[in-house]
């Protein structure tokens, strides 16, 4: 996953990449390993770029960076799900072509991204990183026949996955969401400034306002007081990602318009309905599961408890190499409250299992510190399936429900009993009844015609 940001205003300014800088800091939770910036300079007529490991306050940091005026401005954090954690696949990436210069930022994962690079080797196109992003700028490259919009356009047509796009098109700034609108893409303005966020909270943290969403399959330009959509994809079939509202989006977004908070206390009361439990109080995995437990105690009437904190100094545990690694990092980023749990049957409520690593450390740790039952509730349905648009999933073999019973895994983690969400309860908390979503990581569903082993 990535978070995503654009900025066009009609004069260029100093305080534009300040305020492209600013509006990445909402999206921070979307990605840490990388963080970078390209933006039109006034100055020189050049898009410059400037892209580093690490988190968009130090790598971006405007005290270290003379970003000069600019009226269009594109920037990028990075978590990797195509390609390795290596500085050429940190993002944007920018290309001058026959027509004219381009820089992109991606979100997503494209899905026939095999097929589209060998057809482009074959071509001559060679690749300097692993990162799909690049594909899509030789796609653009390779359109010399047609305006840069245009190109843009074309490529978009050749793919296939979920993606938001950002890029500085000539002088312009153009956006994209894919046709079936898997990632997100909010629209909006601060001051007088246009801006394109992968959501609503970066846009609004600045005290700017959301003025709609992306459409899936819509290609807009912005070149001057108002957006323009240049091109609509026909077939579009909405499919959110449903993760994004489990885990990925923070809960002061809108996603789409719903609300990434209401539908995780939605999923938790769907929880507690189906998948009930004898307790004294219900704690939330911190902190994506938090907010799901909260539902779920509000729809059993039991109390909500802080008991396990998290210390919020330590970086992600999931995507660390290797297991001990990962351990390692839960045991240091997750502490008991012990006051809270002495003699308690306490249930804990998580957004998802994957590989089982953190709920089997939290239930020991919880036991060790007094609790008398700890039972686990999931506020999704079992992952068992890799995503191949855009959530860093591990391969199927180490997803825990995809290889475990209930039972084994119940016995696996030490937990007194384990129920995840009923797939039926997923759709309707998040979006209602009528409401459309990718559930490919839960179903084996997936979008495309992919043969995915
Ligand atoms: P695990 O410890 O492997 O079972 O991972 C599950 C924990 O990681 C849950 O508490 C989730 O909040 C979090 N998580 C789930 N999916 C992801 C993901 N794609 N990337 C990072 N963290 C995740």
């Amino acid at each position: 996953m990535c978070g995503i940001i654009g900025i066009y205003t009609p004069e260029a300014t100093v305080d534009a990449p300040l305020v492209a800088w600013a509006g990445l800091f909402g999206l921070q939770h979307r990605g840490q390993e990388s963080a970078g910036m390209a933006w039109l300079s006034d100055t020189s007529g050049e898009i410059r770029l400037r892209k580093a490991k690490g988190l968009i306050s130090q790598s971006l940091d405007p005290k270290n960076i003379d970003y000069g005026a600019s009226n269009v401005v594109i920037g990028h954090c990075r978590y990797s799900t195509s390609g390795g954690n290596s500085l050429a696949n940190a993002q944007p990436l920018r290309a001058v072509c026959a027509q004219g210069q381009v820089a992109i930022a991606h979100n997503g994962n494209i899905s026939n991204i095999d097929m589209l690079k060998s057809e482009l080797r074959h071509k001559g196109a060679i690749f300097q990183s692993t990162s799909d992003t690049e594909v899509i700028l030789h796609l653009i490259a390779h359109r010399s026949d047609l305006s840069l919009e245009k190109a843009f356009v074309a490529a978009l047509k050749r793919l296939e996955g979920g993606y938001a796009l950002v890029a500085i098109v000539g002088n312009k700034l153009m956006v994209a969401r894919d046709f079936k609108g898997i990632r997100p893409l909010s629209l909006g303005k601060v001051g007088d400034k246009w801006m394109a966020a992968s959501e609503s909270c970066a846009i609004e943290q600045l005290g700017g306002k959301v003025t709609r969403n992306v459409k899936p399959g819509e290609v807009i330009i912005i070149d001057g007081e108002e957006p323009k959509t240049i091109f609509q994809f026909g077939h579009t079939d909405e499919r959110i990602c449903a993760f994004e509202y489990v885990y990925f989006s923070r809960p002061d977004s809108m996603v789409d318009d719903n609300s990434v908070y209401k539908a995780r206390i939605a999923l938790g009361m769907a929880l507690a309905k189906s998948a009930p439990v004898d307790v004294d109080i219900v704690c939330g995995m911190p902190d994506s599961g938090r907010i799901s437990a909260m539902g779920y105690g509000r729809q059993m009437n039991i109390p909500f408890e802080e008991a396990i904190l998290r210390n919020h100094f330590v970086g992600r545990s999931f995507i660390l190499p290797d297991q001990d690694a990962r351990e390692q990092a839960v045991r240091q980023k997750l502490r008991p409250v012990s006051d809270s749990l002495k003699g308690k049957k306490v249930v804990v409520v998580d957004d998802s299992i994957v590989r089982g690593t953190t709920s089997k450390y939290v239930i020991k740790m919880l036991k060790d510190a007094g609790a008398a039952e700890v039972h686990m509730r999931i506020a999704s349905p079992p992952v068992k399936w890799p995503c191949f648009y855009g959530i860093d999933m591990p391969d199927k073999s180490e997803l825990a429900a995809a290889n475990y019973s209930e039972e084994e895994l119940c016995a696996i983690i030490g937990a007194d009993s384990i129920k995840w969400l009923e797939l039926s309860d997923l759709s309707p908390s998040i979006c209602g009844v009528e409401g459309k979503i990718c559930n490919a990581c839960f179903t084996g569903n997936y979008l495309w015609e992919e043969i995915h082993d």
